[in-house]
């Protein structure tokens, strides 16, 4: 790939000016008395400070250039073939990072004076008795070693050090000239983490910053160093990989770079997890142009969040402009609580010694007009980037809770109501009175109801989740810890938090009969839960021969397709009076 583009991933660190003895000098002149009477204007005076190298054309400065260094090139600005400003362009990239003094005769000051602003960092009108000093030089050097730094420091981001937004985009238009040409296709990726906004406000600014380049340091530890790696802004970075020409290779990079990002992250003394998406494009095959590519991307990285996040997408045909998608849904969404399009399916939880159900998880359904009912897993991830997620939650506590008293009064036993609650809605202030408010105005004794979270929500550990937590088990709602045991790596949690139960996660119980690894790691969890006195579910139970494991390791409680699958209120009560039967 070109240097350029490699050089904007190095940070093309500007090494500090030392002033030199002597001043070499390449003076590039067609004009043989013009040669003469430059040479004089420069060391008449200090001979000894000036090594003159005289060439005659910008070929073989390029030539000596390459070969020793100067610290200033002396241009005449009327080389055959070259006229004018056409020279001081050429010269530039001919002996790039040196120092250009643009020279013109009497007649052609201004022309002189524009190369300043064209980028010369000094100018020379050739006349018997102008003196170009020591002084003089060193001053242009110095400009042009503070105009370097400061294009070095606007290419990048001032958090992290990596590209900003706007040098990717020169990156991009590089890359893209580069593959016209025909050499080397590339991949571009966008990367989103779901976690800057919660950071900052947990942590504050500072924290806020520290989290971004710790994500950086990553990405740049995994990326070969021929990547383009840039932060686009906010939580989104971006790679420009220019050695990924199949898609196979681009998929095992975004795959290498989801496992990476969401690792944990040790901040002070907190512990935090990231939910990264990935969208991908390829160019050429992908898009005709740059502007093309990145809204490819963008669209890529917007069905990875649909997805349910913590996974990659390739751009697809198909769809939709992203943003326009990302605003039709967001409207709806938006939409949605008035138009009363939420409701909420019941999936039974079962106690596996004696076949009770014991309790009933309320899944959250959107039915859209249009779209029919709708998944969780394809916009919770929007209710709660846009803060959403506050408002429909309320709800989903308050229709479960409403519900839960319905099927008292309709003689069905009594159930415990588990409603999930994401990240987002335990960094609000209120939301223990919301919940103990909800509770009492429905006559629903608090240890009827428990609560899901994620690990990777508790994993904020911050004093407010902790405070949160404390004050609702003390109200006597149970605590449960889904999809647990995926890939966290402290426990120790378990200790600080208030926690009752624990939901094995259902990738381990999907090959539970057959997969070694995924019986270890459920015995574990087994062990776990009887070591520290909490309620164990298994959830994603789909076949006799899971259940059959689970019974056989004293599992606690069980919850899936085999026993119930999720329900509308009416057909779960239906359910309910019929019975639960379990497979033996
Ligand atoms: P979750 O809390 O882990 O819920 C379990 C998911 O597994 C549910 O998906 C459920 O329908 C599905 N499931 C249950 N049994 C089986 C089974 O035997 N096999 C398989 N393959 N799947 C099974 P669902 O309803 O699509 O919900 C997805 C996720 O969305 C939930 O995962 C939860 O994290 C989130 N969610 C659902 N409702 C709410 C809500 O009201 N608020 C919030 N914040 N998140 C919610
Ligand atoms: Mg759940
Ligand atoms: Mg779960």
């Amino acid at each position: 790939m070109g240097e350029h583009i490699i050089g904007l991933r190095e940070g093309r660190r500007v090494q500090p000016l030392e002033q030199p003895a002597v001043i070499r000098v390449l003076l590039v002149e067609d004009d043989r008395e013009d040669a003469i009477l430059v040479r004089g204007m420069v060391a008449l005076s200090e001979p000894d400070r000036f090594i003159v190298v005289h060439v005659d054309s910008l070929t073989e400065a390029r030539h000596r250039a390459s070969a020793e260094v100067f610290d200033v090139l002396l241009l005449d600005l009327s080389l055959p073939g070259l006229p004018g400003l056409a020279g001081l362009s050429a010269a530039q990239s001919a002996v790039p990072g040196v120092p250009i003094v643009a020279m013109a005769g009497p007649a052609d000051e201004s022309l002189a004076m524009m190369a300043m602003d064209m980028g010369a960092q000094d100018y020379l009108v050739k006349r018997p008795g102008n003196r170009l000093s020591s002084a003089r030089i060193r001053r242009a050097m110095e400009r042009n070693h503070d105009q370097a730094v400061a294009a070095v420091r606007d290419a990048r981001d001032p958090v992290t050090g990596l590209t900003n937004r706007d040098a990717f985009r020169d990156a991009l238009h590089l890359a893209r000239s580069a593959a016209d040409k025909g050499d080397a296709p590339f991949t571009l990726m966008l990367i989103d983490l779901d976690r800057f906004r919660a950071v900052n406000e947990v942590l504050g600014h500072a924290g806020g910053d520290q989290f971004l380049r710790a994500v950086a340091e990553r990405l740049e530890r995994n990326l070969p160093e021929s990547d383009v790696l840039a932060r686009l802004g906010g939580d989104e970075f971006a790679v420009l990989a220019f050695d990924t020409p199949a898609l196979e290779d681009g998929a095992n990079r975004a795959q290498g770079l989801l496992e990476v990002l969401s690792r944990p992250y040790h901040l002070d003394s907190h512990e935090l997890f990231v939910t990264p998406s990935i969208g991908i494009t390829l160019y050429p095959s992908d898009a005709e142009n740059v502007d093309e590519v990145m809204k490819k991307a963008e669209s890529a990285l917007f069905a990875a969040k649909k997805r349910g996040r913590n996974n990659f997408q390739w751009h697809d045909p198909e769809s939709e402009p992203p943003a326009l998608e990302r605003m039709k849904l967001e409207s709806a969404l938006r939409r949605a609580l008035d138009r009363d399009e939420f409701l909420l399916y019941y999936q039974a939880q079962v106690d596996l010694a004696s076949g009770a159900v014991t309790g009933t998880e309320a899944l959250l359904r959107w039915d859209h007009p249009q779209l029919g009912l709708v998944s969780p897993g394809q916009f919770i991830w929007l209710a709660e980037e846009t803060g959403l997620i506050v408002p429909i939650g309320e709800w989903v506590i308050e229709t479960a809770c409403k519900q839960a008293r319905a099927w008292d009064r309709s003689g069905l036993p009594p159930l415990r109501m588990v409603v999930n609650l994401s990240a987002r809605q335990f960094r609000q202030p209120r939301l223990v009175e919301s919940i103990t408010a909800t509770l009492s105005r429905h006559k629903l004794p608090a240890d009827r109801f428990a609560v899901e979270i994620t690990e990777g929500a508790l994993m904020d550990d911050t004093r407010h989740t902790r405070t949160a937590l404390a004050e609702l088990r003390e109200a006597g709602v149970r605590i449960s810890i889904d999809d647990f045991g995926i890939g966290y790596s402290s426990l120790g949690y378990l200790k600080r938090f208030p926690v009752d139960i624990l939901k094995i996660d259902q990738s381990f119980v999907r090959d539970l009969a057959t997969d070694p690894g995924d019986q270890a790691i459920t015995r574990a969890i087994l062990a776990l839960g009887r070591g520290l006195g909490l309620d164990v579910v298994a959830e994603g139970v789909e076949q006799p021969s899971q259940l059959a494991f689970l019974r056989a390791e004293g599992c606690p409680g069980v919850q899936g397709y085999l026993l119930s699958r999720p329900k509308p209120a009416r057909q779960f009560e239906a359910h309910m009076r019929r019975g639960v039967t379990l497979p033996c």
